[in-house]
């Protein structure tokens, strides 16, 4: 079952699981960095795999968490350099063009809000373009919170005119989804499957989708004649296209 979607007037789109495939990040953190934590460190692949798990674990829904530069710190070696190792498995889920191609139709407003680290989202958008598609972008490491907490939603609303009761939120992580739906987010919608090669999941006491273009005809009423260029906050926004997103991201890390 899919919501109405016929009162909204912002959409709050997760990257990573929602946007793009999880494919990528679930096989760097629980496979790659395993085999290469072992050969920069000289230990057993198994050794490194429980020790990396467990400091994972130990940081779970923390802003450490999505933190390259903790984990960096951490494990001592870069991961921003070994998550370019794997860039061919970047890559949009499917649906997601389509979805943003029908968003770039309507007057509605549109924001990226991840918990990426920055350096993680210029890598990402180098692979994909995504922030070609999205003028707005927050990550939680703008605000020192991640979007599990409260504080993340009280700093987004601060930051940006929209209704909370007006808006849709589309994120694969059900903690997410709980905190902005505790917040007052109207319209929390989940993903049925974030990893193309994983399983499918469920998120009981959510609306969920999978291929996001299946949204599309839920947005006719919201498309004008307009186009994309006439949308007011598409000007003079501080959330909008940092140049530096686009032409840096290759020197970083
Ligand atoms: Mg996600």
């Amino acid at each position: 079952m899919l919501p109405d979607l016929s009162n909204i007037s912002t959409v709050l789109l997760d990257m990573d699981g929602t946007l793009l495939d999880l494919h990528f990040d679930d096989f760097f953190w629980n496979q790659y960095l395993h085999r290469r934590y072992a050969q920069i460190h000289g230990v057993p692949t198994s050794d490194a795999a429980t020790f990396i798990s467990r400091r994972l674990d130990a940081a779970v829904g923390s802003l450490n968490w999505y933190c390259t530069d903790y984990w960096s710190s951490e494990f001592n070696l870069d991961i921003l350099k070994l998550k370019r190792e794997l860039v061919h498995l970047i890559r949009y889920r499917t649906g997601t063009r389509a979805f943003l191609d029908c968003l770039a139709e309507t007057q509605l407003q549109v924001i990226l809000v991840t918990n990426a680290h920055p350096d993680v989202l210029a890598l990402k958008h180098d692979e994909t373009g995504l922030l070609g598609h999205i003028p707005n972008r927050v990550t939680s490491h703008d605000y020192g919170a991640p979007k599990e907490s409260p504080e993340f939603w009280k700093q987004l609303r601060a930051a940006h005119e929209f209704d909370p009761a007006e808006a849709l939120l589309i994120d694969d992580s059900i903690p997410v989804l709980t905190a902005a739906r505790c917040y007052g987010i109207g319209i929390t919608l989940g993903i049925s499957q974030p990893n193309s090669s994983g399983p499918s999941g469920s998120a009981d006491g959510f609306f969920q989708v999978d291929d996001l273009s299946t949204l599309n005809p839920l947005l006719a009423g919201h498309i004008t004649s307009q186009g994309p260029g006439t949308r007011p906050w598409h000007q003079d926004q501080p959330g909008a296209l940092d140049p530096g997103l686009h032409e840096g991201a290759t020197d970083r890390g």
